[in-house]
């Protein structure tokens, strides 16, 4: 099968994988404070 997404299975999961990857990598969301911190979804509490 000629699948131009390999290793994914669509443009939505490479897109989401990549973007994981740069959050990781690159952290640019958050300023350099030495320390991890974890990425945790905030629940929604708005129901
Ligand atoms: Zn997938």
């Amino acid at each position: 099968m000629d699948d131009p997404y390999m290793p994914f299975c669509s443009e939505r999961c490479k897109l989401i994988d990549l973007g994981n990857w740069a959050s990781e990598k690159y952290v640019i969301h958050s300023p350099l404070t030495g320390e991890e911190e974890p990425e945790e979804q905030e629940p929604d509490e708005n129901s």
